[in-house]
């Protein structure tokens, strides 16, 4: 059988989620680039719990809604019969706070309301100040706060090893190197440093430097690069295991993971372009935000290390996915923006399934590519 050449350039959640599904089907020779630079994924929080924003784009919300159901379902696929790894994705629980304790009725009617199409939510009720401390020991504060036991934390960085680990095993190649596409009136060729290969299909899951790979083929494209910073401090002697995500009013949400790490951030700095520099002030605010907040045992000296990412956005904040309009089989998708890390694996699905000629899990009129990116008349 003549096998279909498919490059996908960029792992991030979206490349690599789609990179494990199409590495299992066997007509298909798969092939990966991703620089890894800035990559939003690896930098991100890792709060998976789209439930109670109060956004109004309600073609986002189904993204992010479905997004979040579909993780441990897939995540039980790619483990192939093992449990899923803690350290990788684990239903924690989330607490949101609101500036006064009354907003928390309007937001558990929102969610309860929610809940009806979307039970993955969980239990939902308003915890007082002591029943977090039980949750959470270091909490210090005498608010209380919003619970939904279906939230979730996940660690970008060890989700796409696990999904690159899988897909290799598959037999696909995963090349770490940056790449161009270039065209050929059908024929489609990804040129590197020292070699150009021709391929049938393409998946672009390179989030906010979509511009960068479509502009040289006479593309415009409505994405612009933000600038997020996170820092992670260590509760050494806690077990910070099963702390639920905290998110305070604000951006500056606190997310526990295992052994005492718990992660603070992020920034959202626009006009920053692709900068990934760590600035020092930007951190100690953070921390700052989190010690007046939350708990006072948040302090600079126990900070562990910082990261810096890019997300992508489009001019309207909405994501995009689909055949990019007159090049066939070229499939891309971004724009997640702040919620990339909750919607990338059914997204890398949708692109799989394009791939394959097969239906999407979500309608693709709702994200129509062509409002994003345009052939340049
Ligand atoms: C600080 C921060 C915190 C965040 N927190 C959360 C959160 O808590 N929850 C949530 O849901 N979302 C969160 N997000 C958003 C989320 O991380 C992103 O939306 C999501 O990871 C985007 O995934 P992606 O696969 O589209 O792109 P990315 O993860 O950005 O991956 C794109 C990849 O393409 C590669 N690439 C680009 N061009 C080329 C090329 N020419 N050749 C080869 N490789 C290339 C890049 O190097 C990169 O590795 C956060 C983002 C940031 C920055």
């Amino acid at each position: 059988m003549k096998q279909k050449k498919v490059a996908i350039i960029g792992a991030g959640v979206v490349g690599a989620s789609a990179a494990y599904l199409l590495s299992k089907e066997a007509d298909i020779d798969l092939t990966i680039y991703d620089e890894g630079i800035g990559q939003g994924t690896s930098a991100a929080a890792g709060i998976i719990s789209p439930w109670l924003s109060k956004r109004r784009n309600k073609k986002w919300y189904a993204m992010v809604k479905e997004g979040a159901a579909f993780y441990p379902d897939f995540l039980s696929e790619v483990m192939n019969g093992e449990p899923i790894p803690p350290h990788v994705y684990k239903r924690v629980g989330t607490l949101l706070f609101k500036q006064k304790d009354a907003q928390l009725e309007e937001l558990l009617a929102i969610g309860e309301k929610r809940r009806e199409q979307a039970p993955e939510i969980g239990k939902l009720a308003i915890l007082p100040p002591n029943k977090i401390k039980e949750m959470i020991p270091i909490y210090t504060k005498n608010k209380s706060a919003l619970y939904a036991s279906g939230g979730a934390r996940v660690d970008g960085e060890k989700l796409v090893e696990t999904l690159l680990e899988k897909a290799i095993k598959n037999g696909a190649t995963l090349k770490r190197e940056r790449v161009k596409i270039e065209r050929q009136n059908a024929v489609y060729s990804i040129v590197s440093d020292d070699k150009t290969e021709s391929v049938d299909a393409v998946i672009l899951a390179v989030a906010a430097w979509l511009p960068d790979l479509l502009e040289p083929l006479g593309y415009s494209v409505d994405i612009r690069p933000q600038k997020g910073q996170l820092v992670e401090v260590t509760f050494d002697g806690y077990d910070t295991e099963n702390w639920p995500v905290v998110m305070p009013e604000g951006e500056k949400d606190i997310t526990p993971f295992e052994d005492g790490k718990v992660i603070i951030g992020a920034t959202h700095e626009n006009d920053m372009g692709f900068d990934l520099t760590i600035e020092k002030s930007a951190l100690t605010s953070m921390i700052k935000e989190a010690a007046e907040n939350f708990s006072h045992y948040f302090s600079t000296s126990s900070i562990v290390s910082y990261r810096s990412g890019t997300r992508a956005y489009t001019s309207d904040f909405s994501p995009f996915m689909g055949e990019v309009p007159e090049l066939p089989n070229v499939f891309a998708a971004s724009g997640l923006g702040s919620t990339g890390l909750t919607a990338g694996p059914i997204v890398g699905k949708c692109l799989a399934q394009l791939i394959l000629n097969k239906t999407t899990p979500l309608p693709l009129e709702d994200y129509p590519i062509r409002h994003y990116v345009s052939e340049n008349k």
